[in-house]
C-alpha cells in the first residue's frame, strides 16, 4: 500500500476562451499522504479551486493524471468509480451555493448516501450518526437551508461530505463565506475530523494563519502552477520563493511592536491575466528579485533540501542565506550584501 493517498502527475485544466486558452492548472505535481493536511494558497484565479474540483473528480483534466491509493482515476467505471465517488468528497465555499434550497437537511443526506447505493435502513440510522459528528442534531435533518444559520449549513454539506466515510476531503476555503464568530468553530469541527478520522484533506485558504494552524505542509499556487511546497514551519521561517515572501508579510502579526518594524513587502500589480501569461517566469513582472533570466526562462519546481521546492530563479541565494543564518535577501527588503552573499561564496 503506498503511502501517498491522491497524487496529481502533470496535472493540466484548460478552458477554450474562444480563440484563446486559458491555463487554470498547468503542469502540477503533487502528492498528499493518508491523514495529511496540506494547506493551499495563492491569490484568488491562482487555480487553487480548479486543482481540488480536479482531485475529487469533479472535472476531467485536460493533462496529466489522479492518482488515488495507488489506482489511475482516468477511465474508471462501475464499482471502482462509486468507490473513487465515496472516497474523495468537497467541502465548498460557499453553503447556501451547495445545498439544494428545496431539499431538507435530511433529503440532501439521505439522496447523498442512496445514490452511493446505501439501502434505506442503513441510510436512516446513518444520517442523525453523520449529523452529530457535524455538530447537528437529528432535530436539524426536517428544516430547510434557509432555516439554518451560515455555520449550521457549512455543518451540514461537512456532514454529507463525511456521510460516505471518505478519506480524501478537499475543503475549499469552508469558512471564508462565514461570519467571523462562526469561523472558528467550523475550523475547530474540520481539525476534530482529521484527528478522528485519519481524514487527507486539502484544505484551501487565502487566509495564512488559519493554513498554519490546520496544515503540516503548505504549497503556494501563482497562476495554475505550484510555486512554492514546504513543510509549515519551513515555509513560515524560511521562505524561498519572494511571492510566497509577499503572501506572508501580508499576514498580520499578532505582537504590535514586531508588526510596526517589520517590512511589509507590497505586491506589485495584479495577477497577470492567465490566458496570457508573461513569458519566463510568470511572476516576474511583480517580482523585486526579477533578473535578465527570469524573463526568458521559466522556472521548474526544484528541490532544496529534501521537503522544500521552489520554482524560483534565485530560490538557491536564498537557501544559502537563511541556512548560513545570513539575511534572506527577499525578507530583509534589500539587496544581497555582507554576510547572506559573502557566506554564499
Ligand atoms: P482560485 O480558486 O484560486 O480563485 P480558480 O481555480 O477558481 O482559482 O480559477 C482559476 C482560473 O480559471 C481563473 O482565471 C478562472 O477565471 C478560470 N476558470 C475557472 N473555472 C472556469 C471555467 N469553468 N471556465 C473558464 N474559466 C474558468
Ligand atoms: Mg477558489
Amino acid at each position: 500500500m503506498s503511502t501517498k493517498l491522491i497524487e496529481a502527475i502533470g496535472l493540466a485544466r484548460h478552458y477554450r476562451l474562444g480563440t484563446r486558452v486559458l491555463r487554470a492548472l498547468d503542469g502540477v505535481d503533487l502528492a498528499i499522504g493518508r491523514a495529511e493536511t496540506l494547506g493551499l494558497v495563492g491569490e484568488s484565479g491562482s487555480g487553487k479551486s480548479t486543482l481540488g474540483r480536479t482531485l475529487v473528480g469533479l472535472q476531467p483534466p485536460s493533462r496529466g493524471s489522479v492518482r488515488f491509493d495507488g489506482m489511475d482515476t482516468k477511465g474508471a467505471t462501475g464499482a471502482v468509480l462509486r468507490q473513487l465517488r465515496r472516497r474523495r468528497q468537497l467541502v465548498f465555499q460557499d453553503p447556501s451555493g451547495a445545498l439544494n434550497p428545496r431539499m431538507t437537511i435530511g433529503a440532501t443526506l439521505t439522496e447523498h448516501l442512496r445514490v452511493q447505493g446505501w439501502e434505506r435502513a442503513a441510510v436512516r440510522a446513518r444520517v442523525p450518526q453523520v449529523l452529530a459528528a457535524a455538530g447537528l442534531s437529528a432535530a436539524h435533518a426536517p428544516r430547510y437551508p434557509h432555516e439554518l444559520s451560515g455555520g449550521q449549513r457549512q455543518r451540514a454539506v461537512i456532514a454529507r461530505a463525511i456521510s460516505t466515510d471518505p478519506d480524501f476531503l478537499v475543503a475549499d476555503e469552508p469558512v471564508s463565506a462565514l461570519d467571523v464568530s462562526t469561523r472558528a468553530q467550523i475550523i475547530n469541527l474540520l481539525r476534530s475530523l482529521q484527528r478522528d478520522r485519519g481524514l487527507g484533506m486539502l484544505f484551501i485558504s487565502h487566509d495564512l494563519s488559519v493554513v498554519a494552524h490546520m496544515c503540516s505542509r503548505v504549497a503556494v499556487m501563482y497562476l495554475g502552477r505550484i510555486v512554492e511546497l514546504a513543510p509549515r514551519e519551513a515555509l513560515f521561517a524560511a521562505p524561498l520563493h519572494p511571492y510566497t515572501v509577499a503572501l506572508l508579510s501580508a499576514v498580520p502579526l499578532p505582537d504590535p511592536v514586531r508588526e510596526r518594524s517589520r517590512n511589509r513587502i507590497i505586491l506589485r500589480g495584479e495577477p497577470p491575466d492567465p490566458a496570457d501569461p508573461p513569458p519566463g517566469c510568470r511572476f516576474h513582472p511583480r517580482c523585486r528579485l526579477a533578473s535578465a533570466i527570469c524573463t526568458r526562462v521559466d522556472p521548474p519546481l526544484r528541490w532544496f533540501g529534501p521537503h522544500h521546492a521552489a520554482a524560483c530563479h534565485h530560490a538557491g541565494e536564498q537557501a544559502a542565506a537563511s541556512a548560513a543564518g545570513g539575511p534572506v535577501r527577499i525578507n530583509a527588503g534589500r539587496p544581497a550584501e555582507e554576510g547572506g552573499a559573502g557566506q554564499m561564496r
